[in-house]
């Protein structure tokens, strides 16, 4: 595997919001139109060749934020550059590129297969659309990208309904891989599958990430998968991410309050390690009212006058260790 020193995806202050249907009532009083604050200055990177774990309570924005580096939700501001071009304005021909070589799968790869299509027929539709291989080549491409990820060949000849959750998720894979992308972005990937399942299914993706020497972001909540198949780990709260490092460090030594939250809320084996005061007190705000300042203000113990005032933003603590926290940028409590 060779993780390259230029980022092949590079993400700076990416904001995006969902305005909420106002009611009839509020527009009479003229109250403002409200939105959800679902990414707020999003600032990322990923070398090629990297998997980058994206971790967080469900509603903290990791999976808007993998719809919109596709480009399924449009961006409000900020950019995203792909191997240097301009992603978020791309359009024509050089989205369609884009599209082929960033992959997204999806968390119920069930509901985008059509029930109808047999497995040969949504590989075959796949290769045709881009013209990944002339017609003669195609059945033996099919064979092949099945064995990639584990199945028979004569699975082409089912339909989806007659395989398992994990021979879906499978399928999904072999979907992707069939556009020979250079970039796959999991959402939640395996999330619905039995835990037995899970670790097959992460474990083909780890291997063909290597084989292949593919980019991958991994989007999941659970932190044992993300530990397991990532390089590097970013923690997202509330839409923002507050910390970025290496697996080992963010795991090993977490800097920010809510990772190490998150960590220490984290199913262990050791019944001895487990405390009983839960390690983030309160409940997730609401994405409609983002507290003032820092976001994870409301929960975190160490909170000081200046976190309700002043939003911390993502700086290198050292090693490449990114933390937006007070408590590490110079003016701490007094
Ligand atoms: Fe806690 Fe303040 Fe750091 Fe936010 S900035 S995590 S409130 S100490």
């Amino acid at each position: 595997m060779t993780l390259s020193d230029h980022p092949l995806l590079e993400v700076t202050g990416l904001t995006k919001t969902f305005p909420v249907r106002q009611s009839l009532l509020s527009r009479w009083r003229g109250q403002p139109r409200r939105a959800v604050q679902a990414l707020t200055d999003v600032n990322l990177s990923v070398k090629r060749g990297e998997t980058l774990g994206i971790v967080g309570e469900s509603g903290c924005g990791k999976s808007t934020l993998a719809r919109t580096l596709v480009r399924l939700y449009t961006a409000d501001s900020g950019s995203v550059r792909y191997g240097g071009q301009d992603v978020l304005a791309l359009s024509g021909a050089e989205l369609r590129g884009y599209n082929r070589r960033v992959q997204m799968i999806f968390q119920d790869p069930y509901s985008s297969l059509n029930p109808r299509m047999t497995v040969g027929q949504v590989l075959r539709e796949a290769l045709g659309v881009h013209k990944m291989r002339p017609a003669d080549q195609i059945p033996a491409r099919v064979s092949e990208l099945l064995s990639l990820v584990g199945l028979p060949a004569e699975a082409a000849n089912r339909l989806p309904h007659e395989f398992s959750g994990g021979q879906r998720q499978r399928i999904g894979i072999a979907r992707a891989l069939a556009l020979e992308p250079e970039c796959l972005i999991a959402d939640e990937l395996v999330s619905a599958l039995d835990v037995s399942v899970q670790a097959q299914v992460v474990n083909l993706l780890l291997e063909l990430q290597e084989r292949l020497n593919l980019t991958v972001l991994f989007v999941a909540h659970d932190l044992r998968l993300v530990r397991h198949l990532s390089h590097r780990v970013a923690v997202m709260y509330l839409g923002r991410v507050v910390e970025v490092a290496s697996t080992e460090a963010a795991f090993e030594a977490p800097k920010h309050p809510y990772t190490q939250g998150l960590l220490a809320a984290a199913p262990t084996l050791d019944p001895g390690s487990r405390s009983l005061e839960p390690a983030i007190s309160g409940e997730l705000p609401s994405p409609l009212n983002v507290p003032s300042g820092c976001a994870f203000r409301t929960r975190c113990k160490s909170a000081f006058g200046r976190c309700a005032t002043e939003r911390p933003l993502l700086s290198d603590t050292g090693d490449g260790h990114m933390v937006a926290c007070h408590l590490y940028s110079g003016a701490g409590p007094t």
